[in-house]
């Protein structure tokens, strides 16, 4: 398990005197946020690395983020930065993703890091958003071949499809990205070997959309109206039916996202503290 790995790596850095730490900024008080604030620094306590949270006022400027932002890029102390999306509103994420140094920016959101992974100019050297780099990593741990394959990818957000679609095509698929404006929508899904969900629409993928065989995966997190439990974007119940493979929410890449995370975090350590 990755987790596992990272928890490994992490001591051996400690034995070196090298301590791992994230910084975790939270504003506001969105219930969905706090959970997954919770859930990143349980993980952190679990592999050995550090966590500091700074929990800002929903109605805390710009400014204040910034400045704290950078007294954390300017702390040594500091491995990881993680702003914790979506902000209030009146608060600019780009600016804020853009203020993060890019060898602290554990999301890898920060124009550098993501020029590195469009352009592959010293990629092994970025940081990669978690949610797309875990959908790879998932990928490749159950030996499901990317290279050749169709990859259809619902969603072109910053966060996930777009980031996605770049990783999938670096591992040799061709790639077909579909959004809000795509026509023949179930046409083109049916065509994939590798469909993935990025809408943020419960049961958006029915089994009519999805070729015999095709592997599934799901990354949508949604709170089903009238049952109140998390589903993903994909009808699970009947699409299981038609796959050959397809992950679950919960589960699937949700945990894998967070074990990402605590893998960026290890990686900018060892980019800071010049052991790459
Ligand atoms: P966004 O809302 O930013 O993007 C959704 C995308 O879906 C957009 O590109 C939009 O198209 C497209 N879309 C919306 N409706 C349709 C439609 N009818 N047909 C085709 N495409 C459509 O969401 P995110 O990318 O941030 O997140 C997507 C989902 O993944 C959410 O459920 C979110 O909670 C989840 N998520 C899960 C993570 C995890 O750790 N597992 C991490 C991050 C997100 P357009 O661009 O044209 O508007």
């Amino acid at each position: 398990m990755i987790k596992d790995e990272v928890k490994i790596e992490i001591a051996k850095l400690k034995e070196k005197g090298i301590e791992s730490t994230l910084a975790v900024v939270i504003v506001g008080d969105d219930p969905a946020s706090r959970s997954y604030v919770n859930s990143k620094k349980k993980t952190c306590s679990e592999v050995g690395i550090n966590s500091i949270e700074y929990a800002l006022d929903s109605t805390t400027t710009q400014e204040d983020l910034e400045n704290l932002i950078e007294r954390l890029n300017q702390d040594p102390k500091i491995n990881g930065i993680l702003v914790q999306l979506p902000l209030p509103n009146g608060l600019d994420e780009a600016r804020v993703c853009k203020k993060i140094l890019p060898q602290k920016d554990v999301d890898g959101f920060h124009p550098m890091n993501v020029g590195m992974l469009t352009t592959g100019i010293d990629f092994e050297y970025s940081i990669k958003p978690c949610t797309p780099f875990g959908v790879i990593e998932l990928l490749k741990r159950e030996n499901i071949e990317i290279r050749g394959k169709h990859a259809v990818v619902i969603g072109r957000s910053n966060i996930v499809g777009k980031p996605l679609a770049l990783l999938l095509l670096r591992e040799n698929a061709t790639v077909t990205i579909c959004h809000s404006h795509t026509k023949n929508l179930k046409e083109i899904c049916k065509t994939a070997d590798i469909l993935v969900a990025a809408v943020g629409k419960p049961k958006f993928v029915t089994a009519d959309m999805v070729k015999e065989g095709a592997v599934v995966i799901d990354v949508g997190i949604n709170r089903d109206e009238t049952s109140k439990k998390i589903v993903g974007d994909v009808d699970f119940e009947v699409v299981k039916e038609v796959a050959s493979y397809i992950t679950p929410v919960p589960g699937g890449v949700g945990p894998m996202t967070v074990a990402m995370l605590m893998k960026n975090t290890l990686f900018a350590t060892l980019l800071q503290n010049g052991l790459l």
